[in-house]
């Protein structure tokens, strides 16, 4: 039985389909390529480019490969674009997540895991936030995902379907063999834009607001290694397969660390000074908001193995290196391609 996982070419798809290649479990990858890359897919593995919401291709590929669980990653992700350019959000994350799970209801896939996101929560009153907190999301990016959670809810109680939704807090980090991480350019999420400071590829950090109602006037986020991440996703689906009954679960480890506390930690593990400037707040950012992880841990017997944030930022600056390596290998490679090419 074979595991379809969408958006298997991005950041925390690519670390789910090693983990999933790791304990020997077939999978097929799909991903449009938009913001993955066809490289981050382990050697070997299958990856079909295409949409997550294409219902013929999701179901040829189902019955081709004998799919009997989705691992959905698949979606744009940054907040601020979302407040910009919405239809662009439900179409890539609600429209095609219905598409998807129709395809799922309609070959008789059981198993459904679902990327969401604490950003369905708001500005949470309750630190740490409980899944059952009022879901009040702040940008379209939260409310796209909270549509995709309303329809796998209502179609698991219509159909044969089971589901895990997992709610993501701020996910960081990379593989900690150096085999993947988050390779896109135009990168926007803190920890990565703080370590490109570091390493010289921005002049300058930017804080985004430092006036909030938080001990250093900081935004507080949950950061949770990716690694520790897909852990759940995996522990997620032996729990489907046993049986046991669908589940909203947050994923986060419990603690929160400001965007000052974040970049003094990327200042300590590489050893660089950069440049910080404070700067207007984002539209669509909560103050505060860090994961109550019990049910993780008790329903899926979860246990993280990297939480500590100077961890997660040492493997963040790893695969940010490698990555630095890898470009110029290729620029070389074809600039002399191309000086080949003119002889
Ligand atoms: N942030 C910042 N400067 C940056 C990127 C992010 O100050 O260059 C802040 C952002 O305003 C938020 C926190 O860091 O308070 C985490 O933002 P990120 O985009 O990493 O994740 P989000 O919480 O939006 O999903």
């Amino acid at each position: 039985m074979t595991i379809l996982v969408t958006g298997g070419a991005g950041y925390i798809g690519s670390h789910m389909v090693l983990e999933l290649a790791d304990a020997g479990e077939p999978v097929v990858v799909l991903d449009n390529l938009s913001t993955g890359f066809a490289w981050a897919v382990g050697e070997g593995l299958p990856l079909v480019v295409g949409d997550s919401g294409d219902q013929a291709l999701v179901e040829r590929l189902i019955h081709q490969h004998q799919v009997d669980a989705i691992i959905h990653f698949a979606a744009s992700v940054v907040v601020p674009e979302s407040v910009n350019d919405p239809l662009r959000y439900y179409r890539n994350n609600t429209v095609n997540t219905r598409a998807l799970i129709e395809c799922a209801v309609k070959t008789g896939v059981r198993h459904f895991i679902f990327s969401s996101t604490a950003a369905v929560y708001g500005d949470p009153a309750k630190i740490p936030v409980p899944e059952t907190s009022p879901q009040q999301p702040m940008s379209p990016y939260g409310w796209s995902k909270l549509m995709s959670e309303v329809m796998l809810r209502d179609a698991g109680r219509a159909h044969d379907l089971h589901y895990m939704i997992l709610r993501y807090f701020n996910v960081a980090g990379a593989d900690p063999r150096g085999r993947a991480g988050q390779s896109s350019k135009d990168a926007t999420h803190l920890i990565k834009v703080a370590i490109e400071a570091a390493l010289g590829a921005r002049d300058k950090l930017q804080i985004f607001g430092a006036d909030y109602a938080t001990p250093d006037g900081t935004c507080i986020r949950d950061y949770i290694h990716v690694s520790d991440l897909v852990r759940a996703h995996s522990d997620a689906l032996r729990h489907l397969r046993s049986g046991a009954p669908s589940q909203t679960l947050n994923c986060g480890y419990g603690r929160g660390f400001s965007v000052r506390e974040v970049i003094d930690t990327v200042k300590r593990v590489s050893g660089v000074d950069f440049r910080v400037e404070i700067a207007p707040p984002r539209p669509g950012d909560p103050a505060r908001i860090v994961a109550d992880s019990a049910q993780a841990r008790a329903v899926l017997g979860w246990q993280p193995h990297y939480d500590d944030l100077s961890t997660i930022v040492t493997h963040a600056l790893g695969w940010e290196r490698e990555l630095t390596k890898r470009r110029a290998a290729y620029a070389d490679q074809a600039k002399r391609t191309a000086a080949g090419s003119k002889r």
